[in-house]
């Protein structure tokens, strides 16, 4: 039997560890802070340079005098292209930071996802018929009228079907939307290709920051491994989930599954009067 003194030893005990772990949880909190100020400083400092390279390299490129060769001209495009890269993983890690830091803003507005997918065909039929491969949009029920952030779902959106693109060399990439099929309330969106497909130990991985499914594609096909944990991070901001499934030369598809409001669906109709 346990002796007043000895609890009253333990209960000692226990508040002092309560108060370090208090303690770990302010500095972790704090260093996540640190972190994503030094991020966004930066990415800041970074990018003013940066933007003199990509417009010089531009006017370069464009050869606007005449007077440079065809070598010079290539080489100019490449510093251009690879600015560009450079921009992009800098916005990509920004986004990180910001998300993390609890600091991405979400701007929610009505919006019909014929919209949307009309952006995505805008966007991606191009450079599908480029590579060869058919793009395809199924919104069957079309349209569905949702309310979220349209910026940040085009985002995931994008990076899902840019990933689609360049890891499918023949077949299609489709673009699925429809209602969830047992709860009303929420949209799926699915992102399907006949690609390369990933490992099935390799699926979790992808979606960690920098992490690729597979080390010797990045020579391959570029990249940074940002996309994906930007897109599962943005889907939990719209109060979603993404989800994976993947067979090894069959194909992948991605899917995310968002709330259609807050947790209200309209139909069209309603969306016009609205308008
Ligand atoms: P990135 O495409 O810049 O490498 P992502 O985070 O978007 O970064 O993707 C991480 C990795 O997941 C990719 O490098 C690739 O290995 C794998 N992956 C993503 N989408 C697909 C897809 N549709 N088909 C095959 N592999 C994919």
């Amino acid at each position: 039997q346990q002796t007043n003194e000895e609890l009253a030893e333990r209960s000692v005990l226990l508040e002092e560890k309560n108060t370090e772990i208090q303690k770990k949880s302010e500095d972790l909190e704090l260093t996540t802070r640190y972190k994503s100020e030094f991020l966004a400083n930066m990415s800041h400092e970074l990018r003013t340079p940066l933007n003199s390279i990509l417009l010089l390299s531009r006017l370069l490129s464009e050869n606007i005098d005449h007077n440079m060769s065809e070598e010079q001209i290539e080489f100019a495009k490449v510093i251009q292209s690879s600015g560009n890269g450079l921009l992009g993983l800098i916005d990509e890690i920004l986004d990180l930071s910001k998300i993390e830091a609890g600091k991405m803003e979400l701007e929610l507005i009505d919006i019909s996802t014929k919209e949307i997918t009309d952006g995505m065909k805008a966007m991606f039929t191009e450079v599908a018929k480029q590579k060869g491969i058919e793009f395809k949009i199924d919104d069957e029920n079309a349209p569905l009228v949702i309310r979220t952030d349209k910026m940040r779902l085009e985002q995931i959106l994008k990076n899902l079907l840019s990933n689609a693109l360049k890891f499918t060399s023949e077949g299609s990439v489709t673009l699925i939307v429809k209602k969830h099929a047992t709860d009303e309330k929420r949209v799926l969106f699915s992102v399907k290709d006949t690609g390369i497909g990933i490992p099935r130990e390799k699926q979790p991985l992808v979606f960690e920051a920098f992490q690729q499914a597979d080390g010797s594609t990045k020579r391959k096909y570029g990249g940074t491994g940002l996309g994906l944990s930007i897109s599962r991070e943005l889907a939990k901001l719209l109060r979603g989930e993404i989800g994976l499934s993947s067979v090894v030369d069959e194909g992948s598809e991605f899917t995310l599954n968002i709330p259609v409001i807050g947790s209200m669906l309209l139909q069209p109709e309603e969306f016009e009067d609205r308008q």
